[in-house]
């Protein structure tokens, strides 16, 4: 092993590594332990989806009954996060933390107290819109729409849960108004510079600003369609992370490889989905999308190694492979009043 190798290694294994997306089947039959791949390439915590606008709750609210189920089931494997300290302690115990992101403010049913609810059951970051406008906000795929008053009270909602305000799907001026609310940092969970690949998923320098001057951070998104490379490679991957430092700094930037777990032989399309709508084949998707591959989870490492080849130093490569967002959780997640209350019983019994 050469010498930066070695000591990549060492770096990745005792640094907190945060994956900010990952999908897996919405299907209250898939198994989570998959995620064993995550936490063998060193990832700390992972964000896993739970439901997009696309899916109706009863789908989202089985999905997240089964995964809370499975991550409690596993102890020896899994960390359910409450709050930051939760993930501090997967790294103590070598385990992975994980919590749940939705995509989306449809599954809100046009109710902000909605957002404290999902909150309570353990989802820590969602966003307004996915990709098509809706009655909060404005997705990437669409004409370019205003945050509505009812987007405006979601997002404070999400402020006082102590959720993350993720960016990403939204619409340009959505994003923009959302930020201008100044309540808080905001994070793009999966996007890269719209300037390295041309994608209206991914974000303007302007956003881009914006996001770093809440605090908040924009983590690297590992699909290939969304990078130079559409088979997803680790250079692609370093060419945008590289992008983001030279322009505002490694305090900014994070990842969030959005890898799609294989589907588990389960068939989560809610009926009668029109996928046109939802990735328009005007924007390429459709059958543009053979041969588009998605950085997988076993690549984490080679992010570390090519940082370190780089010259990054050593606290910029930590705080891009997790600690930026780590810092994100200490300052902007609460104890969910569902966690305070179990906890409240577990010192009754
Ligand atoms: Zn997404």
């Amino acid at each position: 092993m050469s010498a930066h190798a070695d000591r990549a290694a060492q770096l990745h294994r005792t640094a907190i590594v945060w994956d900010a997306h990952t999908c897996l089947p919405l299907h209250p039959d898939a198994d989570l332990t998959v995620l064993r791949r995550h936490h063998a390439a060193g990832a700390t915590f992972v964000s896993v989806n739970i439901g997009m606008d696309l899916n109706p709750l009863p789908q989202i609210l089985s999905v997240l009954a089964s995964f809370r189920a499975q991550l409690h089931a596993h102890p020896e494997l899994f960390v359910p996060v409450d709050t930051a300290e939760d993930v501090l302690r997967a790294k103590r115990e070598g385990k992975l933390a994980v919590a749940f992101d939705l995509e989306g403010a449809l599954p809100l049913l046009g109710r902000p107290e909605m957002v404290q609810l999902f909150y309570d059951l353990g989802v820590r970051q969602m966003h307004l819109a996915y990709n098509r406008n809706n009655e909060a906000a404005g997705g990437c795929y669409d004409e370019d729409m205003p945050l509505t008053p009812l987007g405006r009270r979601i997002v404070a909602a999400i402020y006082r849960a102590g959720m993350f305000m993720d960016l990403s799907h939204t619409g340009h001026r959505s994003s923009l108004e959302i930020m201008a609310m100044g309540l808080g940092p905001v994070i793009f969970s999966h996007a890269n510079p719209r300037a390295l690949k041309n994608d209206k998923r991914n974000a303007t320098l302007e956003q881009i600003h914006a996001c770093a001057q809440t605090g908040g951070v924009i983590c690297v998104n590992g699909v290939g369609r969304f990078l130079t490379d559409p088979k997803g490679g680790t250079p692609a991957i370093v060419e945008a992370i590289d992008w983001l430092v030279e322009r505002i700094g490694p305090e900014y930037v994070g990842i969030g490889l959005d890898y799609s777990y294989p589907t588990q032989g389960l068939d989560d399309e809610p009926p009668g989905l029109d996928r046109d709508y939802w990735w328009p084949r005007r924007e390429g998707y459709g059958s543009g999308l053979s041969g588009i591959r998605i950085a997988a989870p076993e690549q984490l490492p080679e992010i570390t190694e090519a940082l370190v080849a780089r010259g990054y130093p050593e606290d910029a490569v930590r705080r891009i492979l997790g600690e930026n967002m780590l810092a994100l959780a200490q300052k902007l997640w609460k104890p969910s009043r569902a966690e305070a209350g179990s906890r409240g019983a577990q010192l009754r019994s």
